[in-house]
């Protein structure tokens, strides 16, 4: 076939079908006659058409992620080629590019043999795969896209087919008879697993997966049976310790988990601990529901507890959840320490897709460096008081045994808060509160320790930037729970201390919680995991409340009655402003 050399000369196809794959497309060799590739040119509306189509392929079906992204804005080239991109996208099968499979130097983890230690802690999907291909919006014509196919082989390195019902090395033996198991049902099953669903009802949902590429069949049936019981052994016997010592465990976890790290810095003389841990369906969710719109800090988690604190970046997801989307474990809040990991995230979310920006940065701690968040983020700072309401009511409760003066303290410290915005004298109306409280040893206690130092720094934090709504306090407030349930039940008191601990919790069975709660909502799946995730916040539960349960108490509205829901005897007073 002969090279062409101007986009111009390149046809125009629109294939009738909803989806259409390169099959479909005829493929002309575009360049000279030193290099060339091979390339279709479709409209720009097509594109998702195509990657559909390009994904359920029958051979080797798979997810093709954004690996690289770039963009030029509209003007911004004075002379330009034909095949100039307006948007550059590259877009790779989702079993590569890394290998993290046998021969893939980096861990054998594709044959299983359940008898041996050491094994891999769970299958992984990285392997190797080179097929890739580029998308350019053109830029002499946005309305037209030139897709490059630089590999159209689902092949490793060394020239094998390495996914799918032609790959010879699949999982376990009569592996190649088994139907092909793509990252979403490989990833379903593993959530469940790791959230203890019964395994009748994973495998039930296991084959409906799996049905979907293949139709029913007894011998399809039996095999899914044994490799979601073999993944369930996997799982059950794999263990957070690499290693005995904890360091040389997490060294190995992040050499097998590169994708999922997006920054590490080893302790060192000078240097101290960070690790910064951000899965590819994380990076997703934060380029998808973080762009243009809030990024939350849940910051000092387990100060007390775990060797190392842990920070969260979260977002807030349709339905205005809040999803974590990085986790940094590290104990110094350095600024320069904070901006080099930092940095490390947005350059991340920017490779894959440029200009990726958050519109406000919401922190939950009155010492964070406001000044390095505003930089580095270039938006505005929004200040959530869910922390302090959370610990004073905790500690009004824990201390104070009479519900009168419970409700008492906590509807004056309310009033000292809200008073800041009057122009009242805050430091009169606390030093009124001491007094009167000074009988409640325990709590005063607690409050002159805990908060008395501090309690300028946060008044006039609170002053000064603006709150977040009750909504987003109560997302944030309902992750905090969530970890606290998953870290601290009893069970695990002595792996506390392990950092390789923490980050087997979080990438299993926390990341595969939140994994699961989208995936259901979105496809509209496990109804009971849908429900529970929906009442999940408390901004959710009190949408429930109907309005005649409510009236407004107190002469400034600052409290409100509400007719309990479990029980309608009783009523709760709660403030209504924040
Ligand atoms: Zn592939």
């Amino acid at each position: 076939m002969a090279i062409v050399e101007s986009v111009g000369k390149i046809p125009l196809q629109d294939p009738p079908e909803e989806e259409f794959c390169a099959a479909d497309l005829t493929w002309t060799k575009f360049g000279n006659a030193e290099h060339h590739d091979e390339v279709a040119l479709i409209p720009y509306d097509r594109v998702d058409a195509f990657i559909i189509g390009e994904c359920t392929n029958v051979e080797c079906p798979t997810r093709f992620h954004i690996e690289r992204g770039r963009k030029r804005t509209i003007g911004s080239l004075k002379e330009y080629k034909d095949d100039e991109y307006l948007e550059y996208r590259l877009y790779w099968c989702s079993f590569g590019p890394e290998n993290y499979g046998e021969g893939g130097g980096i861990l054998p983890s594709r044959r299983y043999r359940l008898n041996t230690r050491n094994r891999a802690a769970r299958p992984q999907s990285m392997r190797g795969c080179t097929c890739h291909f580029v998308v350019k919006r053109l830029y002499a014509q946005p309305s037209l896209a030139l897709i490059v196919y630089n590999e159209r082989r689902h092949i490793n390195k060394s020239g094998f087919i390495c996914h799918g019902p032609l790959d010879r090395d699949a999982i376990g033996p009569g592996a190649k008879k088994i139907p092909y198991i793509c990252n979403e049902i490989q990833q379903q099953t593993m959530s469940m697993i790791y959230l203890g669903i019964p395994e009748e009802n994973i495998l039930e949902k296991h084959i409906e997966g799996i049905q979907r590429y293949c139709g029913s069949d007894a011998k399809v049936s039996s095999l899914a049976s044994q490799y979601v019981h073999k993944l369930g052994m996997i799982i059950k016997r794999s263990t957070h310790e690499l290693d005995l010592d904890d360091q040389a465990s997490i060294r190995i976890w992040i050499e097998r988990n590169r994708k999922s790290v997006f920054f590490h810095q080893d302790t060192s003389e000078s240097d101290p601990f960070i690790l910064g841990i951000q899965t590819e369906w994380q990076l997703q969710q934060m380029i998808r529901f973080g762009h243009r719109s809030v990024v939350a800090a849940d910051s000092t988690f387990g100060v007390k507890r775990l060797k190392y604190p842990l920070f969260t970046l979260l977002v807030f997801d349709s339905r205005q959840h809040a999803l974590p989307v990085a986790w940094v474990i590290t104990r110094s809040f350095t600024k320069p320490d904070v901006s080099k990991w930092l940095k490390a995230l947005i350059d991340r979310a920017r490779s894959v897709e440029p200009g990726w920006k958050v519109s406000g940065f919401l922190i939950d701690d009155a010492a964070a460096e406001i000044d390095l968040l505003r930089d580095i983020f270039c938006c505005p700072v929004l200040f959530s008081l869910w922390r302090v309401r959370r610990s004073w009511l905790r500690n009004i409760v824990k201390k104070c045994s009479n519900i009168e003066i419970q409700r008492e303290i906590f509807k004056r410290l309310g009033r000292i808060v809200y008073n800041i915005w009057g122009g009242i004298n805050a430091s009169l109306a606390l030093e009124q509160f001491l007094l009167d409280f000074v009988d409640q040893t325990a709590f005063m206690e607690y409050f002159k320790v805990m908060w008395l130092p501090k309690l300028e720094m946060w008044l006039s934090t609170m002053r000064n930037f603006p709150l977040a709504s009750q909504e987003a306090s109560g997302a944030l407030e309902a992750y905090h729970v969530k970890l606290k349930a998953k870290l601290f039940d009893d069970s695990h008191l002595g792996a506390l201390q392990r950092v390789d601990w923490l980050v087997h919790k979080l990438t299993t069975e926390l990341h595969s919680s939140y994994w699961l709660d989208r995936y259901a909502d979105e496809s509209d799946s496990f109804q009971n995991v849908k429900e529970k995730y929906i009442a999940s916040t408390s901004w959710h539960r009190a949408l429930q409340i109907p309005d005649y349960a409510v009236s407004l108490d107190d002469k400034d509205h600052l409290f409100a009655k509400v007719v309990s829901q479990k029980d309608s005897s009783l009523t709760h007073s709660v403030e209504s402003r924040i």
